[in-house]
Protein backbone atom coordinates (compact mmCIF):
# COMPACT_ATOMS: atom_id res chain seq x y z
CA UNK A 1 0.00 0.00 0.00
CA UNK A 2 0.82 3.32 -0.86
CA UNK A 3 2.01 5.43 2.49
CA UNK A 4 3.23 8.67 2.99
CA UNK A 5 6.71 8.60 2.68
CA UNK A 6 7.31 11.77 4.72
CA UNK A 7 5.88 9.98 7.90
CA UNK A 8 8.10 7.25 10.11
CA UNK A 9 6.81 3.32 10.36
CA UNK A 10 9.01 3.17 13.26
CA UNK A 11 9.84 -0.37 14.49
CA UNK A 12 10.36 -2.12 17.36
CA UNK A 13 14.29 -0.36 17.85
CA UNK A 14 13.25 2.96 16.72
CA UNK A 15 9.67 3.56 18.16
CA UNK A 16 11.52 5.16 21.07
CA UNK A 17 12.50 7.71 18.67
CA UNK A 18 8.99 8.41 17.30
CA UNK A 19 7.42 8.50 20.31
CA UNK A 20 9.75 11.03 21.83
CA UNK A 21 9.45 13.15 18.76
CA UNK A 22 5.42 13.08 19.21
CA UNK A 23 6.35 14.62 22.00
CA UNK A 24 8.45 17.26 20.87
CA UNK A 25 12.06 15.85 21.83
CA UNK A 26 14.42 15.04 19.70
CA UNK A 27 16.51 12.44 20.95
CA UNK A 28 19.92 10.87 20.08
CA UNK A 29 21.97 7.88 20.42
CA UNK A 30 25.09 8.15 22.72
CA UNK A 31 28.25 5.36 22.77
CA UNK A 32 28.93 4.40 26.53
CA UNK A 33 32.28 3.28 25.33
CA UNK A 34 33.31 5.45 22.80
CA UNK A 35 31.52 8.67 24.11
CA UNK A 36 30.02 9.47 20.71
CA UNK A 37 26.51 10.41 19.83
CA UNK A 38 25.28 9.28 16.51
CA UNK A 39 21.86 9.89 14.59
CA UNK A 40 20.22 7.89 12.73
CA UNK A 41 19.47 5.58 15.62
CA UNK A 42 21.34 2.67 15.11
CA UNK A 43 21.70 -0.81 18.11
CA UNK A 44 25.02 -0.17 17.80
CA UNK A 45 27.44 2.35 17.75
CA UNK A 46 28.95 3.36 14.06
CA UNK A 47 32.02 4.61 15.18
CA UNK A 48 33.09 1.04 16.99
CA UNK A 49 30.74 -0.84 17.13
CA UNK A 50 30.02 -1.41 20.28
CA UNK A 51 26.17 -2.10 21.84
CA UNK A 52 26.81 -0.10 24.60
CA UNK A 53 24.94 3.06 23.21
CA UNK A 54 21.89 4.51 25.24
CA UNK A 55 19.08 7.21 24.22
CA UNK A 56 19.80 10.99 24.95
CA UNK A 57 17.83 14.12 24.79
CA UNK A 58 19.29 16.38 22.19
CA UNK A 59 19.46 20.28 22.60
CA UNK A 60 17.94 20.68 19.23
CA UNK A 61 19.98 23.07 18.49
CA UNK A 62 22.10 22.31 15.30
CA UNK A 63 24.22 24.28 12.72
CA UNK A 64 23.43 24.15 8.67
CA UNK A 65 26.06 22.05 6.92
CA UNK A 66 24.49 22.14 3.58
CA UNK A 67 20.92 22.59 1.45
CA UNK A 68 19.55 22.74 -1.11
CA UNK A 69 15.87 23.90 -2.54
CA UNK A 70 13.54 21.07 -3.94
CA UNK A 71 11.62 22.42 -7.01
CA UNK A 72 10.41 19.14 -7.67
CA UNK A 73 8.74 16.24 -6.19
CA UNK A 74 6.27 13.76 -7.99
CA UNK A 75 6.09 11.98 -4.67
CA UNK A 76 3.46 12.43 -2.45
CA UNK A 77 3.33 14.45 -0.18
CA UNK A 78 6.03 16.51 -1.57
CA UNK A 79 4.63 17.48 -4.60
CA UNK A 80 2.09 20.31 -2.77
CA UNK A 81 5.03 21.22 -0.71
CA UNK A 82 7.67 21.85 -3.14
CA UNK A 83 9.74 24.09 -3.35
CA UNK A 84 11.01 23.28 0.08
CA UNK A 85 14.37 23.17 1.75
CA UNK A 86 16.49 19.63 2.16
CA UNK A 87 19.20 20.06 4.18
CA UNK A 88 21.93 18.46 6.28
CA UNK A 89 22.73 19.98 9.43
CA UNK A 90 25.24 19.13 12.30
CA UNK A 91 23.36 18.73 15.58
CA UNK A 92 25.27 20.60 18.58
CA UNK A 93 25.75 16.93 20.20
CA UNK A 94 27.82 15.89 16.99
CA UNK A 95 26.11 13.80 14.62
CA UNK A 96 25.02 15.18 10.99
CA UNK A 97 21.30 14.66 10.25
CA UNK A 98 19.54 14.68 6.72
CA UNK A 99 16.48 17.00 7.66
CA UNK A 100 14.60 19.93 6.29
CA UNK A 101 14.91 23.63 6.60
CA UNK A 102 11.38 25.33 7.38
CA UNK A 103 10.32 28.74 7.70
CA UNK A 104 11.38 32.29 6.79
CA UNK A 105 15.19 33.13 7.44
CA UNK A 106 17.86 33.65 5.24
CA UNK A 107 20.10 30.62 4.92
CA UNK A 108 23.55 30.70 5.36
CA UNK A 109 26.43 28.03 5.59
CA UNK A 110 27.05 27.79 9.50
CA UNK A 111 23.48 29.44 10.13
CA UNK A 112 22.13 28.49 13.60
CA UNK A 113 19.29 26.42 13.61
CA UNK A 114 16.87 24.60 16.27
CA UNK A 115 14.69 21.56 15.58
CA UNK A 116 10.78 21.86 15.83
CA UNK A 117 8.08 18.80 15.01
CA UNK A 118 6.20 18.64 12.03
CA UNK A 119 3.27 16.01 12.54
CA UNK A 120 5.84 14.07 14.46
CA UNK A 121 9.02 14.50 12.48
CA UNK A 122 11.72 16.90 13.31
CA UNK A 123 12.62 19.59 11.41
CA UNK A 124 14.58 22.87 12.04
CA UNK A 125 14.02 26.53 11.02
CA UNK A 126 16.35 29.11 11.77
CA UNK A 127 16.79 29.98 15.55
CA UNK A 128 15.02 32.85 17.17
CA UNK A 129 17.36 35.39 18.47
CA UNK A 130 20.08 34.17 16.10
CA UNK A 131 22.06 36.72 14.25
CA UNK A 132 20.80 37.33 10.86
CA UNK A 133 23.84 39.33 9.08
ZN1 LIG B 1 31.29 3.96 20.18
Amino acid sequence: MAGRLDLPEPDAFTRTYWDAAAEGRLLIRRCRACGRAHHYPREFCPHCWSEDVSWEAASGRATLYTWSVVHRNDLPPFAERTPYVAAVVDLAEGPRMMTEVVGAGELSAGAELEVVFREGVPVFRVARGAATG
